[in-house]
């Protein structure tokens, strides 16, 4: 199989994947869901994305049937179906299925889903640019909940700009990307908005926080401002599977590149330890 769809149990190539139109999701977009990339049959940072998942699910009042362990032994037998080793692993909940009412179902357990396909990593040392865009979403942009139609609209918006990437921000407060978290590098410092309600605690986030330590770069979990942004060394984003990329651009102004060394050594070592974690000499399988 080229890639695949898994629904509660049942599986096939996703294209085939029927799901009941029942499925909360269909009618609230009701659920939460993680992602992240797998290279030589290793999912990359797998046990952090399920603690977050389970955490998301939490604070939705939704339970996995599953345990942490069983769903990450799920996910590692998937992949194995799947032609290539090199995977984007995408997983969901939802709430369940049930007839269309607001108030949550009462004889509906969760629907588990996974979708896999090969995976296309983006170059980390290739220059991005990036729109800003009013933060217009609600206020627990914590949970990794599946409604992302302001996330959607505002990347489409940095598609039509000829952008990667829509940078958000609620006035002069810069939050996230749309489907990023976004930190700058100014005067030696790396600066990224705190971990609160208006932001995703990103796990490529949580990683880069911890190369600065590593690397003896003083970290600030601070807000910072548009214009803060626009006259910071460095620009960069970070997910799953982009790791750390930085911005050429903004709004079509020229940003960043006053730093380049540093921002160098700090993506010289996310790489590194991505490489080091999917290698084949700690392939499991
Ligand atoms: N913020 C948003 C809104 C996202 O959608 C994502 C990733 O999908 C991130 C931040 C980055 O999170 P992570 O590093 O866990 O992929």
């Amino acid at each position: 199989m080229t890639n695949l769809g898994y629904y509660n149990g049942e599986y096939g190539p996703l294209e085939e994947m029927r799901i009941p139109m029942n499925d909360r999701v269909c009618w609230f977009g009701d659920g939460v869901y993680e992602a992240t990339p797998c290279v030589n049959h290793i999912i990359f940072t797998l046990d952090e994305h399920i603690d977050r998942f389970f955490k998301s699910a939490a604070m939705l009042d939704m339970t996995p049937e599953l345990t942490k362990t069983q769903l990450a032994e799920l996910l590692r037998r998937l992949i194995l179906k799947v032609d290539s080793p090199d995977q984007f692993v995408y997983w969901q909940l939802t709430r369940g299925t049930a007839s269309r009412t607001h108030t949550f179902p009462e004889h509906s357990s969760p629907n588990l889903w996974v979708m896999l396909r090969p995976l296309t990593l983006s170059n980390i040392y290739e220059k991005i640019k990036l729109i800003t865009a009013e933060d217009t979403r609600f206020l627990h942009c914590n949970i990794k909940t599946l409604n992302l139609l302001p996330n959607v609209m505002a990347s489409e918006k940095a598609k039509q700009a000829g952008s990667q990437e829509a940078i958000f921000h609620r006035g002069e407060r810069v939050t996230e990307g749309s489907h990023s978290n976004v930190h700058i590098l100014k005067d030696g410092v790396f600066q990224t908005a705190p971990a609160d309600n208006l932001i995703l605690p990103g796990i490529a986030r949580a990683h880069l926080i911890a190369h600065c330590r590593k690397l003896g770069i003083p970290v600030s979990e601070t807000p910072f401002t548009v214009s803060e942004m626009f006259n910071a060394d460095e620009v960069m984003t970070s997910s799953a599977s982009t790791f750390c990329l930085s911005a050429s651009h903004i709004d079509g102004i020229a940003v960043g590149g006053k730093a380049p060394v540093l921002l160098r050594r700090l993506q010289d070592s996310v790489l590194a330890e991505f490489h080091e974690a999917t290698s084949r000499k700690t392939a499991r399988v």
